[in-house]
């Protein structure tokens, strides 16, 4: 359906631009104005026909990213500085990174919306129902420093028709890390110490699409000491920051042919 579409529209411009073009070349002035009412007038009548029948979008227009804010509920997470709570910042980064992403136009689904507990398998059901083209689940903790990225820690396995519950994320593992590669250089690109590991998470194991468990730690300054903590609203922006620059990259990487 969408090839008609095309069609349509390519051959139903070609000729109206070249009555233009004749009028220009061939045609006494009188007419030539005439003749140029006439083709603004089809082009008027082009314009509305298309906005009134808008072509379907291209199966590959889809694109859709997951995030899921770890933790909530009875499941508060690590113990962040100034009491806050894991699961409190997790929720607030993936309403954060939603809305940079959906005011670039990726659509976003979230595991949660709110302080709720969500069973590892419902998330990942959540994110492979999506059929998302990166998922992300969001951590953070008060060790170490940095950004930390983790791929699953299964051994990379060929796609299968069906993919065992649990270990899904095999066959995910080479795409998987070449998210991780862009969100890493997009976070070292914004200043951050970046830290690569491979790790065993229900979660990201049981997803099938490309998946990276991001970590958010304090930040690491010039003297490899803390510069800012994860309560510091700055650093927030610019991690979320990173990261839908990170997607928006992985978005245009997966449109190209
Ligand atoms: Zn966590």
């Amino acid at each position: 359906m969408g090839e008609n579409t095309e069609e349509y529209t390519s051959g139903d411009k070609a000729p109206t631009d070249s009555i233009g073009f004749v009028a220009e070349t061939l045609l006494p002035v009188g007419r030539r104005a005439s003749l140029f009412i006439a083709y603004f007038a089809a082009l008027a009548v082009y314009g509305q026909l298309v906005g009134a029948q808008p072509p379907p979008p291209a199966p590959q227009a889809r694109f859709v990213v997951v995030l899921d804010a770890a933790h909530g509920g009875d499941d508060a997470g690590g113990s962040l500085s100034n009491g806050q709570f894991e699961k409190t910042f997790t929720l607030a980064l993936s309403v954060r990174l939603r809305s940079l992403l959906a005011a670039r136009g990726i659509q976003v689904v979230t595991t949660r919306e709110s302080d709720a507990a969500v069973e590892p398998d419902r998330r990942a059901e959540i994110a492979n129902h999506a059929q998302a083209q990166a998922c992300l689940s969001l951590h953070a903790t008060e060790s170490g420093l940095g950004v930390h990225l983790f791929a699953t820690s299964l051994s990379a396995t060929q796609p299968t028709r069906f993919a065992a519950w649990k270990t899904a994320q095999a066959a995910w593992v080479t795409r998987s890390l070449a998210l991780e590669g862009v969100l890493n250089s997009a976070l070292q690109h914004a200043g951050m110490n970046v830290t690569l590991g491979r790790t065993s998470l229900p979660v990201v194991d049981s997803m099938s699409c490309p998946a990276v468990a991001v970590e958010i730690a304090p930040e690491m300054g010039p003297d490899k000491k803390a510069a800012a903590g994860l309560d510091d609203p700055d650093y927030q922006a610019r991690v979320a920051d990173a990261l839908a620059a990170a997607l928006v990259e992985w978005h245009s990487e997966a449109h190209q042919p």
